[in-house]
């Protein structure tokens, strides 16, 4: 499927058709769509019968196997639960040798219609090393009529030379208005506060626990007590949250936090505009910069689930110190 928000980028990447990369990278913000928007194009380009902005019919025998998941000429890979737990005994979605070993056979078949096969990767970020490295392999060496369809919203985490046999295409992200408007429809109970919390990208997921989660986060933020960053440091390990999830809360706060102090504008907190003011007037603004550079250091570890209580309470007592 499309978004609403998706038109523009449709007849963009439609444009680029006459002359079909071997592999394209859809990047882009988390939460824009951009997976249905590659599945649609996979879709699109095996279908006998598309229309004229090369929507797929629908009704054509190669959409009705992509309708039953089953089409002969697409395979999609995704991650599954790893069986193996690291040491803190969690396990992490990742996309395995085998599954791409599996995509490869596929890729040196013959189609079994007319000719075009479509392989989707997504997110490309979740293959382990030795995926990664199976899958450059063949993009080094693609076999004639495989489109490969990357897509991540974290490019610089995959190889390079895996990034550079890929045609980049980026994806918009939706106008405020274009976003609002789709969780009204979606039934979203206080869509203004929700989208600015997960950055204007309307595709969030809608988990109470996580949402929970985040809450105690943000009170604690307002806090800002030792006694609070040992508390919440140890929610999130027992909520078995991967880094990325309390680091990106904690970025968009100190961004909020900066941007409340020099322009007095909000973007991902609007519901917490006077606990922002408060702290804001009592921050310092240098310790505020180094609180930001020592979360931007961790954001590569961000996927492990090693340590998240030890890495979590070392940037809270940095945020700590903003307020000393
Ligand atoms: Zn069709």
């Amino acid at each position: 499927m499309r978004y609403p928000w998706q038109k523009a980028d449709w007849q963009r990447i439609n444009r680029e058709r006459d002359r079909l990369p071997n592999a394209w990278l859809l990047t882009g913000l988390a939460g824009i769509g951009k997976s249905a928007f590659a599945e649609e194009l996979a879709r699109s380009l095996l279908c006998d019968r598309p229309g004229p902005d090369h929507a797929a019919c629908g009704e054509c025998e190669s959409c009705r196997w992509f309708a039953l998941g089953s089409h002969p000429d697409y395979r999609r890979l995704s991650p599954v639960e790893a069986e193996d737990e690291d040491k803190a005994g969690r396990k992490l979605p990742v996309i395995k040798i085998e599954a791409v070993r599996e995509m490869i056979e596929f890729a040196h078949l013959t189609s079994h219609r007319h000719g075009q096969r479509v392989v989707l990767v997504e997110p490309a970020e979740a293959l382990n090393p030795a995926a990664g490295n199976a899958l450059l392999k063949i993009l080094e060496e693609p076999p004639a009529d495989v489109l490969f369809l990357l897509v991540a919203h974290a490019p610089q985490r995959l190889l390079p030379t895996i990034r550079s046999r890929c045609r980049q295409f980026a994806m918009t992200a939706p106008a405020a208005d274009e976003a609002l408007a789709w969780l009204h429809g979606q039934g979203v109970a206080d869509p203004a506060t929700e989208l600015a919390h997960h950055g204007g990208a309307p595709l969030f997921d809608h988990d109470p626990t996580l949402a929970a989660a985040r809450k105690a986060f943000v009170e604690g933020l307002i806090q800002p007590t030792l006694a609070n960053v040992l508390l919440m440091s140890e929610r999130a390990d027992k909520l078995k949250l991967a880094l990325a999830v309390p680091l990106e809360w904690l970025q968009m706060w100190l961004f909020d936090l900066s941007s409340m102090r020099l322009s007095g504008t909000l973007r991902y907190y609007p519901d917490h505009r006077v606990a922002l003011d408060n702290l804001a007037r009592r921050a310092d603004l240098t310790q505020l910069m180094q609180a930001a550079g020592a979360l931007d250091k961790l954001a590569p570890y961000g996927q492990h689930t090693l340590n998240v209580r030890l890495q979590l309470e070392s940037a809270l007592m940095e945020y700590l110190k903003i307020f000393a």
